[in-house]
């Protein structure tokens, strides 16, 4: 197949015409920051998953974040995450200045493996933050055994998860706090955001103070005609609000959540099929009793490296997620942690391959990729 002019990326927004008409709304108002487009998301957010509250924040990062202070994440304590994820699953514990402990993953499925989470639970433990690989869930009901057993919380980053579910039950609705993100790769986007979603009252009351520099009066109150000038900052903290515009455009873009999955779930199967049983890929397994939210399709492959570069050469934007956390100079600095202590996690890194899966993403295009996946394995045998 001849080579393709243009770049496909590994994820892409979906921006349509109603989403901009709900952005130029909250411009043309007064409230283009706290506005009232941040408490309707939220509703939304937590009716969707099925929590009492969600709070809606500047990032995906910022989530995780401020779930892990709230849920008392400090200096001298610990938190057990997957390696196979994005920086900021561990960070949660690095910016509360606690410290992280790593479990191996589980090769099937890329999710963190619960016994490998009992290994490492320690009398330090404060959380415990399952990452829901690729948009499938983590094994919720013996992660919720553990936590309940050793009296730790569960923190989900729920990043890759929006619509995922357990055993009927949505990812982000398990822990004390699921954190979710809404960068443009992910499953609905508010240019950069984040949200929590949460159902004990204290910690939803923590967060939201922790959100605003740790002041504890939301600013309508201040800034109303009968408000007064008087606040207290009770604790430190930074400024993770999100804006109206952010939220507006998430909103009009939730709306559209379930065209979205579907579609990322047509494709998934689409490559599935097209994949299975073909030498040198294995396609990823969806587990018993899981909605999978397929915010990435993630092959495993021999030769990945040629394959990746004879991919990208045909203007294909495949991806590797991740490099294992603890491979980083900051964390080898920090624990210099040796890669061979994690064998399952090394074992997908070698291989793993991200490609193409976007709801804007139309039939030729998937079956570009599928024709190039295809080609390259016969090129890099
Ligand atoms: C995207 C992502 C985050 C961070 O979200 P941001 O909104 O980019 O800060 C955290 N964890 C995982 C697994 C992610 O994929």
């Amino acid at each position: 197949m001849k080579k393709r002019e243009n770049y496909l990326p590994y994820g892409l927004h979906w921006i349509n015409n109603k989403d901009i008409l709900a952005v130029n709304q909250v411009l043309k108002s007064d409230w283009i920051s706290n506005g009232p487009a941040i408490a309707k998301f939220e509703k939304k957010l937590a009716d969707y998953i099925g929590t009492k509250y969600a709070v809606a924040v500047n990032s995906g990062t910022a989530a995780l974040e401020l779930s892990a202070k709230a849920c008392g994440v400090e200096k001298g304590t610990r938190i057990i995450t997957s390696p196979l994820s994005f920086v900021a699953s561990a960070n949660a514990a690095l910016l509360n200045q606690a410290d992280v402990d790593f479990a191996d993953i589980d090769k099937e499925s890329f999710n963190i493996d619960p016994g490998e989470i009992e290994k490492k639970i320690t009398e330090k433990t404060k959380a415990i933050i399952p990452v829901h690989f690729a948009g499938q869930c983590c094994q919720m009901n013996e992660i919720e055994k553990i936590a309940k057993s050793n009296n730790v919380a569960i923190i989900e980053d729920a990043a890759h998860a929006l619509g995922a579910k357990f055993q009927g039950k949505k990812a982000g609705s398990f822990g004390k706090a699921g954190c979710f993100s809404f960068h443009p790769v992910k499953h609905i986007t508010s240019g950069e955001g984040g949200a929590i979603t949460v159902n004990n009252e204290e910690i939803y009351k923590k967060i939201l103070m922790l959100r605003n520099h740790g002041i504890d009066r939301d600013a309508k109150k201040r800034f109303g005609k009968n408000g007064d000038y008087a606040y207290d900052v009770k604790e430190l903290s930074r400024n993770f609000r999100i804006s109206d515009i952010g939220c507006a455009l998430a909103l009009s873009q939730f709306s559209r959540i379930e065209t979205f999955l579907k579609r990322r779930e047509e494709i998934a199967k689409t490559y599935n099929k097209a994949f299975e049983g073909l030498d040198g890929i294995k396609t990823p397994k969806t587990m018993q009793g899981i909605k999978h939210a397929w915010h990435l399709y993630c092959v495993l492959v021999k030769n990945r490296d040629k394959l990746f570069k004879f991919l990208r050469g045909q203007n294909i934007g495949v991806n590797v997620h991740y490099i294992p956390i603890y491979r980083h100079s900051l964390y080898q600095k920090k624990y210099n942690l040796n890669p061979k202590d994690f064998p399952n996690t090394e074992y997908v890194f070698k291989r793993i391959l991200s490609l193409p899966i976007f709801p804007k993403m139309v039939e030729d295009d998937v079956n570009y990729v599928i024709a190039k996946v295809k080609e390259g394995l016969k090129e890099v045998k």
